[in-house]
């Protein structure tokens, strides 16, 4: 597979493991403000170096700024901006974000170099988001009511095993209620109602906090209050003077592969039959292919991704999720499915994909400190980035 892939571009690789090793890091404002500065600088300085124009799209948070790296190609003729490639640069609290989203980030970097090479005569934009992980002032609520709780350590790790098994509980529990379609307070109330006769009086008065911070939160609102800010609040501002792209294409997470059966799942709110799935059997719960998310307005996007697939060689194993259902409906049924900046898009009724390995479905150091360089699958990302970029160089020649 390496030789293959290093005979059409021997570079690819290397250069996708340059990004991926200087990205790696705590990149959120919490754990490493420096980092997640030094991130942005990073990628701006990729994006002139390939020849884009670079704006910065910053916002604060309570006096704190963020900042939205945006990157544009320019045609000669003025044409709309016609395609957007994303990825958030953010990382998890405590976690090195290798996969989550260095190898998205890298992705979309490798790309984007590929296609200013092609010359491309239509314009295409370019976004790494803040802030897709967390909104820092729930984050920061969180953190006061675990320090304040008497439940954990100065590095935020439970004391007892009991506090810790309950909290885990508590949240399987109320992914229980969310997936079947329970509102957040009603996951939350049952969450609680579930665990609450064998908690502590510390544990039930630290539940009692977050189920408090969330109580503004809906299933429509929860993209754009709770996750997906920095893209949630470019969006917006981009379109009060802009029309809006025509297609979004969003790297989340595309590094980690295994050969191990069992592994692999399915996100639930999905119907099997909204699945197509191409060399990939299922049933063996193997991780090996590349997942594309689309809903109602972006099914023709996804195919144009899913018959690159098809044209590589050897082809690239994928399974299709298609969603048959708009951003309202989504909500509703298939939280998950939303769980990244393509979301805000499909909320606006633009046509956005998301390539994925499929997160935790598949990677067992999702969220966690072990989320490392050493995890990823090189060639695998590099065969991600050959079919993204002749998806977009089709998109690019369309129209
Ligand atoms: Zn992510």
């Amino acid at each position: 597979m390496v030789d293959q892939l290093e005979n059409s571009d021997k570079n690819l690789l290397d250069h996708l493991y340059q990004h991926v090793l200087n990205l790696e890091g705590y990149r959120n404002v919490f754990d490493d403000p420096e980092k997640l500065e030094a991130t942005a600088d990073y990628l701006s300085s990729a994006l002139l170096s390939f020849g884009l124009t670079v704006d910065e799209h910053q916002f604060k948070i309570d006096d704190v700024p963020f900042r939205n790296i945006i990157g544009t190609i320019e045609a000669k003729d003025y044409q709309p901006r016609e395609l957007l490639l994303c990825a958030h640069y953010d990382s998890a609290p405590l976690s090195p974000g290798a996969n989550d989203n260095a190898s998205g980030v890298a992705g979309v970097l490798e790309v984007t170099r590929w296609l200013v090479e092609q010359a491309p005569t239509k314009k295409f934009m370019v976004a790494f988001f803040t802030l897709e992980e967390i909104h820092p002032k729930t984050e920061l609520q969180i953190r006061n009511a675990l320090a304040s709780s008497g439940l954990v350590d100065d590095e935020l790790q439970f004391l007892t095993y009991h506090s810790y098994a309950l909290i885990g509980e508590f949240e399987k529990k109320q992914e229980e209620a969310l997936k079947k379609g329970a509102t957040i307070q009603a996951s939350l109330a049952f969450a609680y109602e579930q665990v609450q006769n064998s908690a502590t009086k510390k544990e039930r008065a630290y539940l009692k906090k977050i189920i408090e911070l969330n109580k503004n939160i809906t299933r429509t609102n929860w993209v754009g209050e709770s996750i997906c800010i920095g893209s949630t609040r470019w969006l917006a501002n981009y379109l009060r003077e802009n029309s809006p792209p025509k297609a979004v294409i969003n790297f989340e997470e595309i590094g980690f592969t295994t050969a191990k059966k069992g592994l692999q799942s399915i996100p639930p709110g999905i119907d099997l039959t909204h699945c197509k799935s191409y060399k990939v059997d299922l049933q063996q719960e193997l991780g090996n292919f590349l997942g594309i998310i689309s809903e109602k307005n972006s099914q023709l996007l996804a195919q144009i991704m899913t018959s690159q697939c098809e044209q590589l060689v050897p082809p690239l194993p994928y399974v299709h999720f298609a969603l048959p259902y708009n951003y309202q409906e989504i909500a509703g049924r298939a939280l998950d499915f939303l769980r990244s900046d393509h979301a805000p898009f499909w909320r606006e009724g633009i046509p956005a994909i998301a390539i994925t390995d499929t997160f935790e479905f598949r990677y067992p150091f999702y969220h966690t400190n072990a989320d490392t360089l050493e995890q990823l699958d090189f060639p695998f990302m590099g065969r991600v980035c050959q079919v993204a970029r002749q998806a977009a160089k089709e998109l690019l020649g369309k129209s």
